[in-house]
């Protein structure tokens, strides 16, 4: 069975071939990073219109990467939701018109559910049931996944996500767009315990997250620095902003699973690229005997290869969409099954 996946939530343009769940034969990502850069964050009707100029020549790259013919496709996955409402609808009248001219299934994909799903690519091994520490530009949650087609919301944040933290206190600190992968360049020459940054609810006994005070708390060390004109150092402040999402991260999830008896954990969305948090995360997990996954760097921010995996699966449940499948710009992670 060969699933077309196609991706435009936000500011990448992505295509992949998938052989039944897990044999991933091509995985093309078009990204806009550089385009958005200059406005410092994704700037929403440059992203549509370049979606549209992207998506059928990444479509046809992804076939002819799997090596294999639009006519031998058996089903196409797309993201519809959460996302840009003008860039997902690229994608899904894209993916609505080819279903429809080859007159093949279509299924929707959430896109957070596709970022877990990511994990089944990296590991060939990994089977549900497991805890999935959702982390992206736009989320932060935990989620159990009891199997293929059903998750309980454990919790989520209740501001910012923790992408969007990074993004923003990058963005204070003159860093370009996306700030992520710089504040984690940048704090690998910082000591993490060098200011004492808030971890808001880490003892709220549930498993809600907030991130907007601590954006602030930073925020505002760095303008009290500056009226008492002291030189700060960035490293250091990159290093104990990490720490502080990190540490509150680390102990949701270790709860979330002792609550749930769950022996495996799954990192999933684009901060899971973060090194000093995979690296944490590993150590926790070893120190209480739980098995760790997170992707591979590729798989880890937005593709079409994660979205054509959960579209595998989604639809031997029978999860399929018809053709007035719209984009959902507000989708969340629900319970599902
Ligand atoms: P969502 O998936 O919630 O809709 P999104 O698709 O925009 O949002 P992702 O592609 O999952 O987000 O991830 C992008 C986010 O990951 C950005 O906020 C980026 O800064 C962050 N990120 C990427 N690499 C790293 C890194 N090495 N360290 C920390 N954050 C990172
Ligand atoms: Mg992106
Ligand atoms: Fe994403």
């Amino acid at each position: 069975r060969l699933t077309l996946g196609i991706e435009s939530s936000c500011d990448e343009t992505a295509a992949a071939v998938l052989r039944g769940g897990r044999e991933l034969l091509s995985n093309i990502i078009s990204t806009q990073i550089p385009i958005h850069q200059k406005f410092g964050g994704v700037v929403p009707e440059i992203a549509s219109r370049k979606h549209i100029v992207n998506v059928m020549p990444v479509v046809d790259e992804a076939l002819r990467t799997a090596g294999v013919k639009l006519s031998d496709i058996d089903q196409i996955a797309v993201t519809y939701g959460p996302g840009l409402v003008g860039a997902l609808l690229v994608g899904v009248s894209a993916a609505k018109a080819l279903a429809f001219a080859q007159d093949i299934p279509l299924i929707g994909v959430n896109h957070l559910e596709g970022h877990i799903f990511a994990n089944f690519l990296s590991a060939q091994e990994l089977k549900p049931p497991f805890m999935a520490l959702v982390v992206s530009g736009g989320h932060t949650a935990l989620v159990e996944v009891k199997d293929y087609n059903k998750f309980r919301m454990m919790g989520q944040t209740r501001d910012d996500a923790a992408g969007e933290a990074f993004d923003k206190v990058a963005r204070v600190m003159g860093l370009p767009y996306p700030g992520g992968p710089q504040i984690d360049r940048l704090a690998k020459e910082g000591n993490p315990k060098a200011i004492d940054f808030p971890r808001a609810l880490v003892k709220s006994g549930d498993y809600e997250f907030s991130f907007s005070g601590l954006k602030s708390a930073v925020l505002n060390y760095l303008n009290a620095q500056k009226m008492k004109n002291i030189e700060v150092n960035r490293a250091d402040v990159a290093a104990s902003f990490q720490d502080a999402v990190i540490e509150v991260l680390i102990a949701k999830a270790l709860e979330a699973m002792r609550e749930t008896n769950m022996d495996t954990l799954v990192l999933a969305g684009g901060v899971a690229a973060n090194s000093m948090l995979e690296d944490r995360l590993r150590a926790a997990a070893e120190e209480n005997g739980i098995k760790f996954y997170f992707p591979s760097r590729i798989l880890c921010t937005d593709n079409a290869a994660m979205i054509a995996c959960r579209g595998y699966y989604q639809a031997l449940d029978g999860g399929f969409s018809d053709l007035y499948l719209n984009a959902v710009p507000g989708l969340g992670l629900n319970d599902v099954g």
